[in-house]
């Protein structure tokens, strides 16, 4: 393992102490941090700092930049399937978007991930590890270098359950929010949980800015559970009343994400009971059909299922979309990330 502090993990004020503990002078955090973010990973390349120090750095510190082991791309629209490797030899994915009201990224926030949704081919090796906030972070950084375009929107959706590795997604958050560095707003920030709903309490306290999206899929405990082991734990009358409090004390939308899947819970019921579920709550239902995933067994809906489903939702006045596929034709969509092998 690489013993040089990733400067990608710091918060400004944790480079600021680092800096101080060298024998440095405050202010040089905040040059160094600038030209982390504007995309530099050579020290040398820092000119406005004494020559020695730059050694210094380059002798005890790195900025993490995974290495590109392929990038996809779609023949339909701009999306971009990446395949990082991590230095520990792990390899994650990341997927750029290009929406009309910017560049936006998905990130992996774990190297697989436990919660054994059985749709999702993310989970089907189990956990490897959390990604420290520089592997988070680098994901966007190396995009935006082999993009050559900025991306000002986050959604952490990929690889990995983010409440799963809350500080380090903390630390990512703070990171990215640093005007002095990104200066990213977090309305433009989006995190999707499968429902740990300690961490959907605690991040309506720490972060009541950023979106928060649940992953839904089921209108009763047997359906829900049947589909995502995360419901024997955190059931759906616990996860609604979370959800419920968070809207109140923050304001915020929630966002519901409604992976549908053929003859599980795609009925004219599941709408009703959909409905009755969310009804009063500031939300959006988001319908996915489910994308294909070779070993599930799942078999997903038409698009014009997905439509009526939506519109049945929306006729009883719960707000729905139905999720527009990018990156189809590259398995760059929802849930057919995994881990990749080298
Ligand atoms: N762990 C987080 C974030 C990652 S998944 C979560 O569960 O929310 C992002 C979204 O894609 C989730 O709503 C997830 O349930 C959904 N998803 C997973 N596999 C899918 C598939 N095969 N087709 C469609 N959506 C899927």
């Amino acid at each position: 393992m690489n013993e040089r502090i990733d400067l990608l993990d710091l918060q400004l004020p944790e480079l600021v102490s680092l800096m101080k503990s060298m024998g440095q002078p405050g202010f040089r955090a905040k040059q160094i941090f600038k030209w982390i973010y504007k995309g530099i990973t050579d020290f040398e390349e820092m000119e406005n700092l004494p020559k020695t120090l730059r050694q210094l750095l380059a002798e005890k510190c790195r900025i993490g930049r995974p290495q590109i082991l392929q990038v996809q791309r779609s023949r339909h629209d701009g999306t971009r399937k990446y395949l990082f490797q991590l230095e520990d030899g792990n390899v994650i994915e990341s997927v750029f978007m290009q929406y009309k009201y910017g560049n936006s990224i998905c990130v992996s926030s774990q190297a697989g991930c436990r919660m054994g949704c059985r749709f999702c081919a993310s989970t089907r090796e189990g956990l490897v590890r959390g990604l420290t906030p520089g592997e988070i972070l680098s994901q966007l950084l190396a995009a935006q270098r082999d993009t050559g375009e900025e991306i000002r929107h986050i959604v952490v959706m990929g690889t990995g359950e983010p409440f799963d590795n809350y500080e380090n997604i903390s630390a990512f958050l703070r990171i990215v929010g640093e005007p002095e560095g990104l200066g990213l707003s977090m309305r433009n920030i989006t995190i999707s949980t499968c429902g740990l709903v300690p961490m959907i309490r605690r991040f309506s306290d720490d972060f009541p800015q950023v979106n928060l999206a649940v992953s839904l899929h089921g209108t009763t405990d047997e359906i829900r559970s049947s589909m995502m082991p995360v419901n024997k734990k955190y059931p759906l009358d616990v996860l609604i009343s979370a959800c419920r409090d968070y809207t109140k004390k923050t304001g915020r939308r929630i966002t519901f994400e409604y992976t549908m899947v053929n003859g599980v819970n795609d009925s004219d019921e599941d709408a009703d009971r959909l409905c009755r579920l969310l009804r009063g709550m500031l939300c959006h239902v988001n319908v996915i059909p489910l994308n294909k995933v070779k070993e599930s067994g799942f078999d997903t809906v038409s698009r014009a299922r997905a439509r009526e489903f939506q519109e049945l939702l929306e006729s009883r006045g719960i707000p729905a979309t139905v999720r527009r596929e990018l990156g189809a034709d590259i398995d760059a969509a929802c849930g057919q990330l995994r881990l990749g092998r080298r």
